[in-house]
């Protein structure tokens, strides 16, 4: 039986009990329950090897279980940033020691999160200044970080500070392993415009942390974080070729209004609009998916992924609003405008569009600076 059989059967198995209980779009404690449940059968990250709690699947098997779980719109998992980033991080650059994290980070017993941002840096992030003083066997660190995902939920970060002040910008910093609960950090919830708070600002006021806590070496912080952010990135990727069957799915459900008419013909064309651009974007998710079969890299679409799938999912929140009238901005149809809202995050996070666009003029068209 091939891997994406073996969790075909399982999703059928376990999915629907899962639904009746937590619905269609469990919270964090509903995705930390299905966490769970995948991890009875090492589902969460079948691409890490075993010993680390994975199935050791190929890059070809484990894009094809991600692409069945789509399908399936099976939900997320509740540990994300832990699972999809900072785990393969640490398998890359961590000791034998630090590699202890990647079990727990699968069973959802660590909760992970990414110290990098600060309100000085952040498309700019090089120029960090949180400073960690290595002094004997342990750091003292001091500053600050924001916008950090699931800050207030997580048990650790993966922290990036400078370590060498002098040094030039990309050279003097280092990657930190740190549990939340060290005395001498303070996490305030950041509200945002949905109502959540899904982020948090973290304080550093004298942190000591053991000088094992290091992860990759000293001052080569960078090359860590480079391996942090390409599999943000290559998550995009999985996303986009997740889009299409989300937005066939959106469109079949707005073609008709609440009392089961057709939309009329202008609002016909909005959705038709939408459902070509969700195509667009499908398929350059399924290019990226190609290219990352034959070489192991997601290729230059990847930038021009992230940037249309984030104008794509505005554009298609903006439409559902629209389509939801009166119902969607006052009540009973919450969803639309909680969507609409939070999409205006989507052109920020994981690189801004005016950086997205400088990377594709550079790198990708090879245009003059
Ligand atoms: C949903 C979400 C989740 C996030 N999660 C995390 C997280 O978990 N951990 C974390 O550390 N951070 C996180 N961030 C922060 C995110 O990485 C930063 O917001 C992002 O890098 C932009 O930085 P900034 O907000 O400081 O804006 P700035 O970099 O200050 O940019 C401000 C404006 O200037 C423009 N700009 C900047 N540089 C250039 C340039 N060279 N050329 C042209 N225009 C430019 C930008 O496009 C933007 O319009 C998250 C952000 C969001 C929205």
């Amino acid at each position: 039986m091939t891997a994406t059989d073996e969790l075909r059967r399982f999703l059928e198995d376990r999915l629907p009990a899962f639904r009746d209980q937590w619905g269609e779009q469990p919270g964090f404690e509903g995705k930390l329950a299905w966490q769970r449940i995948m991890q009875q059968e090492r589902w969460v990250a079948p691409q890490w090897a075993e010993q680390h709690g994975g199935r050791g699947l190929d890059v070809v098997e484990s894009l094809a279980c991600s692409e069945l779980l789509a399908q399936y719109r099976a939900p997320g998992v509740a540990g994300i940033f832990g699972v999809a980033n900072v785990g393969p991080t640490i398998a890359q650059w961590g000791t034998e020691e630090q590699r202890r994290h990647l079990p727990a980070i699968l069973a959802g017993d660590e909760i992970w999160c990414q110290g990098f941002s600060e309100p000085g840096a952040g498309s700019d992030l090089a120029g960090l200044q949180t400073r960690a003083v290595l002094g004997g066997d342990e750091f003292v660190i001091d500053g600050q970080k924001i916008w950090t995902s699931d800050g207030m939920r997580a048990s650790h970060m993966e922290l990036l500070v400078r370590t060498d002040p002098w040094a030039p910008k990309h050279r003097g910093i280092s990657a930190l392993l740190i549990p939340l609960d060290t005395p001498g950090i303070e996490r305030r919830p950041i509200r945002q415009i949905t109502g959540e708070s899904e982020f948090a600002e973290v304080f550093f006021t004298g942190v000591r942390v053991p000088a094992d806590s290091l992860l990759g070496p000293l001052n080569e912080g960078w090359k860590v974080t480079m391996t942090t952010l390409s599999h943000e990135r290559t998550g995009v990727v999985s996303h986009a070729s997740a889009v299409q069957r989300e937005v066939e799915a959106t469109v079949d459900a707005l073609r008709f209004d609440r009392t089961g008419r057709q939309l009329p013909p202008m609002l016909q064309d909005e959705l038709v609009r939408r459902w070509v651009e969700g195509r667009v974007v499908g398929i350059l998710g399924q290019r990226s998916l190609e290219s990352i079969r034959a070489t192991g890299e997601p290729g230059p679409e990847q930038s021009i992924i992230k940037l249309e799938w984030s104008l794509f999912t505005q554009r298609l929140a903006r439409t559902r609003l629209a389509l939801g009238g009166l119902g969607a901005v006052a009540g009973p149809d919450e969803e639309a405008m909680t969507a609409y809202l939070s999409a205006r995050s989507s052109t920020i996070a994981g690189g801004t569009t005016e950086v997205m666009k400088n990377i594709i003029a550079d790198r990708v068209l090879g245009l003059p600076r």
